[in-house]
């Protein structure tokens, strides 16, 4: 038996293996560096769904020569400036994303910083890594990736279709995205553009707005228009963020994002902690879409617990859960009777004879002001309804012989019975 140390390449591989697990966790990771370089735009490019192609590039700070060289080198980093794993305050760490990249692809990155004459690149092709040379690059980083996973054919197997790939990649830009607004991105897929966040700059005294925009650009115009401001605080954890009103709800639990110290995580403690504190508001099968932002001291939480840095541990979870449990609780019972736009309108729709022109909201069925004109709009069929509920336009009253005794049944095409009053803008009173 003969042990010996690996060479670096192939234990860069293996730790490809663990850090990029397809396009989207590259895309990850160097999204991630270009935050960490403090730029305002990142501009990521695919093609077929980022198996030949991928690039991301950014207006950071950049890198020197010499810097440049020492990044692709395993465990090079700039970011522990005091090796202090209990204090870290940028998304990037370990010093393991660009070499394991570069391990499995053939991989280019060119940088300037901003007082330097010209840019420099280097390439490495399946683990060979070439001196740097001058280029030309305005000041920032672009990292360009080709024939991903082309050094292990293994994991390039289980690459899915361009699509699917491409569908990761657009979910891992909008999670760092919402936890960015400052920051504009964009997303072209096959030359498409498919994601454009322009900048939100922080209002004076006003980040949750800037915020709220971002959130709306990403998860829908309603979620920003039903979303309940969260600001709480709880010996030094502070949870801000935005919730949607129980009323705007979905099958599943896709549009629930945790963000911790600006980092998006994957935590089961949120789903099971929001399912509690929304448990009066919502059945057991929906599910409320939300975006909370934990900030805590950086030695209460450990991110260092796999290596995608996706998942973290709190030193106290209960803390933390209890503290969203009751922000949540709060901001739901404050919000009273509020329902949102959009099931007030489907609501309201449902009342609506077949074919019967019906209101249409300014600006769409969008801002809750909307739904106040929708409301008095709502009066005008309703007296319709009221004199002769059995024989509104495009429905046929049943006609029935039962013992003798005629009945007239209300047309089908009321579910619900005849609408006879509005209350809060929102609950219908209706006759059957
Ligand atoms: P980590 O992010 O954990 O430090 P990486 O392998 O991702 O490890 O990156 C290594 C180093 O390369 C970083 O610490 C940083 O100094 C430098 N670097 C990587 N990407 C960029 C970038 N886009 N702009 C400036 N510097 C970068
Ligand atoms: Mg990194």
């Amino acid at each position: 038996m003969t042990i010996r140390l690996l060479p670096s390449t192939t234990v860069n591989r293996i730790a490809a293996g663990e850090v990029v697990e397809r396009p989207a966790s590259a895309i990850k990771e160097l999204v991630e560096n270009s935050i960490d370089a403090g730029a305002r735009r990142i501009e990521v490019e695919l093609r077929d769904g980022g198996r030949t192609y991928l690039s991301v590039s950014d207006d950071g700070h950049g890198m020197t020569p010499e810097e440049l060289d020492l990044a692709v080198e395993r465990h090079a980093t700039s970011k522990l400036p005091e090796d202090d794993l209990e204090n870290i305050v940028t998304l990037g760490f370990r010093g393991e994303a660009l070499p394991s990249i570069a391990s499995v692809s053939r991989f280019t990155m060119t940088s300037r910083t901003p007082d330097a004459d010209n840019a420099w690149q280097i390439d490495i092709n399946g683990g060979a890594k070439s001196p740097p040379a001058p280029a030309s690059h305005p000041p920032g980083t672009t990292v360009e990736v080709r024939d991903i996973f082309f050094a292990t054919p293994a994991r390039l197997k289980f690459l899915k279709t361009p699509r699917t790939e491409s569908g990761h990649v657009q979910d891992t830009i909008k999670r760092l995205a919402m936890a960015h607004p400052e920051i504009a991105f964009r997303l072209t897929d096959d030359g498409r553009q498919v994601i454009n966040l322009p900048a939100c700059p922080p209002l004076v005294d006003d980040e949750s707005a800037a915020r709220l925009e971002r959130l709306g650009g990403i998860m829908s115009s309603d979620f920003a228009a039903n979303a309940l401001e969260i600001d709480a605080e709880r010996e030094g954890i502070r949870l801000t963020g935005h919730a949607g009103l129980p009323t705007l709800n979905r099958g599943n639990a896709a549009l629930q994002f945790l963000f911790v110290n600006g980092r998006p995580v994957r935590d089961k403690l949120l789903f099971g902690t929001v399912r509690g504190a929304y448990r009066d508001f919502l059945a057991h099968d929906r599910h409320p879409l939300l975006a909370l932002f934990l900030d805590l001291p950086p030695e209460t939480v450990d991110v260092n617990v796999h290596p995608a840095k996706t998942e973290v541990r709190f030193r106290d979870p209960g803390l933390v859960r209890g503290l969203i449990v009751s922000a949540l609780k709060h901001a739901l019972a404050n919000a009273g009777h509020r329902a949102s736009t959009t099931v007030a309108n489907a609501a309201l729709g449902a009342f609506r004879p077949q074919g019967a022109p019906f209101y249409a909201p300014p600006g769409g069925a969008r801002t809750s002001y909307g739904l106040v004109e929708s409301g008095r709009n709502f009066q005008a069929p309703l007296t319709h309804f009221d004199a002769q509920p059995s024989a509104a336009p495009g429905a046929e009253a049943a006609v029935l012989e039962r013992d003798g005794v005629t009945e007239v049944e209300p047309p089908v095409d009321y579910p619900l019975g005849v609408a006879r009053a509005q209350v809060h803008e929102t609950y219908v009173v209706a006759q059957t």
